[in-house]
């Protein structure tokens, strides 16, 4: 085996099942490999890497701001942080931002927000606010966070886990409807399931949701870690139906693919709830993320990147709808977050990943049956043609070796 694979197998938690591939260099849609190999990055880092790998404008704002001060906590004001939490609550709709780093952490902040919220101006009685969740979300890897799971694997060996939490099969209104009470402090989803297989919900849902949530006084909060900042064709994928949610929790793209850097954002009445004290974190809001976020959202207006990832995500679902082959079990998706489920009776998507990559295109399986096709927003129609022939090729390889054996 590779060295550099090895001894990070060898040093490493095996937490992770790698693509056997090391790269080593990025630029826009690509990257390289040790041994010089050049790909088209379908995965971007489970959509970390919209503005494409190491983008001039982004990597100078870092820089720059990295020679001039990059941290000092939130014990004291900078000159970068209002800047930061001001364009990102115009270009929601949202009042206000409480800046975090990971998404997990913003995740975090948005439950203890709902939790509170509801304790203080809801007058849910003490310890029963409940939080509704749906079957197949992924929302982070705390221990919070994973007691909403409704993933197996997930959850086994980590418990006592964290009670408050009810799961409901997504896409499924009624099922809201049901599962509202009185204590109902807060209804969490994804616009689209990324990690569950890119898993779209029936047209209308989330304004359904949100009528719902409006009518019972329930928060309605989106994760839009995986589908903001222009993924899905729209800053906000929410903004497909129309829905402006009371929470909104980003992350991943907003770090420019630089930076880990990740905000809840919502209204006065909800985010004030906190009080200094409450809530915090030593990096959250640090000027280098700030920097860097301000910048990420600046150049993905400014170089239209949200327009042209509809126009890509469109082209693209539109042809690979047309492959005619008996693996694809069907493909969805909304912009450039795309899913590719492959018929498990022949191959997993691993394999299909695998091959892929042999072909210069890299991916990554979700679950064992999907192939994710998340690149840069500044992916061209040449390099789109480029991935669709070499899946084309790949999926009439796959299907001849069955055939032959
Ligand atoms: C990736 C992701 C998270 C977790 O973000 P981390 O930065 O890995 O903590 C949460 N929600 C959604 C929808 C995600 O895709």
């Amino acid at each position: 085996m590779h060295s550099l694979i090895e001894q990070e197998r060898a040093y490493g938690a095996h937490n992770y099942e790698p693509l056997p591939v090391v790269l080593t260099r990025g630029k826009g849609v690509y990257v390289w490999d040790d041994s010089g190999k050049q790909y088209i990055d379908m995965m971007s880092a489970y959509s970390a890497v919209s503005h494409g790998h190491c983008h001039p404008e982004l990597v100078g704002a870092l820089t720059d701001q990295a020679q001039t001060l990059a941290m000092v906590s939130r014990a004291f004001y900078t000159d970068k942080l209002g800047l930061f939490l001001k364009k990102i609550c115009e270009l929601t709709g949202q009042d206000k931002a409480l800046p975090m780093n990971t998404g997990a952490e913003a995740v975090e902040t948005a439950l203890k927000a709902a939790r509170k919220w509801a304790y203080t101006v809801k007058k849910v009685p003490k310890d029963a606010a409940e939080i509704i969740v749906c079957d197949g979300n992924f929302h982070g890897r705390t221990i919070t966070i994973v007691s909403m799971s409704a993933e197996p694997q997930y959850r086994a060996g980590f418990e006592p886990l964290t009670p408050g939490f009810k799961q409901i099969p997504y896409g499924d209104v009624d099922a809201l409807e049901k599962a509202i009470t009185p204590n109902t402090a807060a209804f969490l989803v994804e616009p689209i399931q990324g990690e569950a297989g890119i898993i779209v919900p029936p047209k209308g849902y989330l304004k359904q949701c949100a009528d719902l949530c409006r009518k019972h006084n329930v928060l309605l909060i989106c994760d839009e870690i995986q589908t903001g900042i222009g993924r899905t064709g729209r800053l906000l994928a929410c903004e497909h139906d129309g829905v402006k949610p009371d929470g909104v929790v980003l992350g991943k793209a907003l770090g420019g693919g630089l930076l880990p850097v990740s905000v809840f954002l919502t209204c006065k009445e909800v985010m004030n709830v906190f009080t200094p004290g409450d809530h915090g974190s030593t990096f959250g809001g640090n000027p280098l993320a700030a920097t860097v976020g301000l910048a990420a959202l600046k150049v993905l207006v400014e170089e239209n990147m949200i327009a042209h990832a509809e126009k890509m995500g469109d082209y693209m679902l539109t042809e690979l709808k047309k492959i005619k082959s008996p693996l694809i079990e069907e493909v969805r998706g909304k912009g450039l977050l795309i899913g590719l489920s492959i018929n498990p009776r022949y191959y997993s998507a691993r394999d299909i990943c695998l091959r892929l990559m042999k072909e210069g295109v890299l991916s990554k399986e979700t679950h064992s049956t999907v192939v994710r096709f998340a690149p840069p927003l500044l992916i061209n129609k040449e390099q789109i043609d480029f991935v669709l022939k070499a899946l084309n090729r790949v999926l009439t390889q796959a299907y001849e070796e069955i055939k032959t054996t």
